[in-house]
């Protein structure tokens, strides 16, 4: 008789996003010749620069050639990508990076999630609420949750609200926490951590040795100087911290699959006798067990992302995902909505309209104004009364967009 993983069973059945897709084809089986415009999902919808394409064409040619064919490539990636990464994203802030403290992979998504393999069961969590799902599940799936309380929450993790009370800027924890995943610039807020308030949460991790899991996916979004786009910008803090970046947003790669995680050699754990370890070797361990590396093409193409055209042609799209970002905020705010995010993030975080509940505004949105939202309630129960819009679509439809939720505002 096989037994389950029983942690699963205490997961509900759909993840988060799968529902709202559930609901919007629902819709579109009633309403199969209505324009429904999304936006709330967080995936990027303009075409690769020509750098990049031209990049994975050639990589894919020397597949087909017997001189420069490659099998299995390096499992934590090759070095032309890892140099890249770290002269263009830390170098350049000021930040000394060794080779083997980066690894490369097919999506944070899928790290963010193993990376509980290489720590004990009994650790504390603690996430931001709201959050990305991800994070929450994945302790779930760990057997790290404990029990759902009547309130709806889990006994073992530690939700550090963010709330309009306090700018959607997380407070300290009051009681000890081993693991704390952060995410800024945030998903689902749109908020970010200037300086002061990162500094805040490395000095904590210093002094209670615990483990940062810093999820940097929007970090090319930023605009503001104050704002930090690594946490390796913060003193000390590759003494405590995982960071874990995408290609995913920053160049488009929802589509292609390629990210790093970076873990300093100065990381340490602990175990149960007290003796330090060295935490970049247990992930090298799993990472050369487990994975095969990252397509060779694929990497090709992530390189091309750090030349110079690639560069500035994604600095373009990120600009025009900022731009609707802005067009939301400010027509959103002109129509008297509380809107958080969108300054360095392309993501906006709005508040209902008199405290109605998120799904049923979803609802309301998607069956009278045929625009799609993201429920605030899927990302924590401090998301509940909130909606996401965010930047990633085309200009014409985030203007038609803000039109219909005019004509929406003036009839409610
Ligand atoms: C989009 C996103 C990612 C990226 O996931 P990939 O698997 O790399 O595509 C990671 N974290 C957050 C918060 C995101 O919104």
């Amino acid at each position: 008789m096989v037994l389950v993983n029983e942690n699963y069973l205490k997961l509900s059945e759909n993840f988060f996003f799968t529902e709202i897709e559930q609901r919007i084809n629902a819709f579109n089986l009633i309403h199969p010749n209505t324009h429904v415009i999304r936006l709330g999902l967080g995936d990027v919808c303009l075409p690769l620069p020509d750098e990049i394409v031209s990049a994975m064409e050639n990589a894919a040619k020397e597949m087909g050639k017997i001189e420069t064919f490659r099998g299995y490539g390096p499992e934590t990636g090759y070095r032309f990508l890892i140099d890249k990464i770290i002269k263009h994203d830390y170098n350049s802030r000021g930040i000394s990076l060794e080779a083997n403290e980066v690894f490369v992979s097919d999506g944070s998504k899928a790290d963010l999630g193993n990376i509980g393999h290489i720590f004990g069961r009994d650790n504390i969590i603690a996430i931001t609420d709201p959050v990305y799902p991800v994070y929450e599940n994945a302790a779930i799936m760990g057997g790290r949750s404990g029990y759902l309380t009547k309130d709806n929450i889990w006994s073992n993790i530690v939700y550090i609200p963010c709330t309009e009370e306090n700018n959607f800027t997380p407070d300290l924890p009051t009681e000890k926490v081993d693991i704390i995943y952060l995410c800024f610039p945030n998903n689902p807020t749109g908020v970010a951590l200037d300086k002061t308030e990162l500094k805040k949460w490395v000095d904590y991790a210093i002094e209670n040795q615990t483990i940062i899991i810093y999820d940097g996916a929007y970090c090319s979004y930023i605009t503001q100087k104050d704002v930090p786009r690594s946490i390796y910008e913060i003193k000390g803090a590759k003494k405590v911290a995982i960071e874990i970046r995408s290609f995913s947003k920053t160049a488009g790669f929802t589509g292609l699959r390629c990210s790093y995680t970076i873990v300093p050699r100065e990381l340490m754990g602990y175990t149960l006798m007290g003796e330090k370890v060295d935490i970049n070797k247990l992930w090298r361990r799993r990472a050369t067990t487990y994975y095969n590396g990252t397509s060779y093409i694929i990497q090709r193409g992530a390189e091309a992302s750090y030349s110079l055209k690639g560069k500035k042609q994604l600095q373009k799209n990120i600009d025009y995902y900022m731009k609707n970002a802005a067009i939301i905020r400010k027509e959103l705010l002109e129509l008297g909505f509380h809107v958080y995010g969108g300054i360095n993030s392309p993501h906006i975080w709005i508040k209902t309209p008199k405290n109605t509940p998120s799904w049923k505004f979803f609802q309301q949105l998607l069956y009278e104004s045929h625009i799609v939202c993201t429920p605030g309630a899927g990302f924590g129960q401090f998301g509940e009364g909130y909606f996401r819009f965010s930047g990633f679509n085309t200009r014409e439809n985030t203007i038609e967009a803000m039109e219909r939720m005019q004509v929406w505002r003036n009839r409610i």
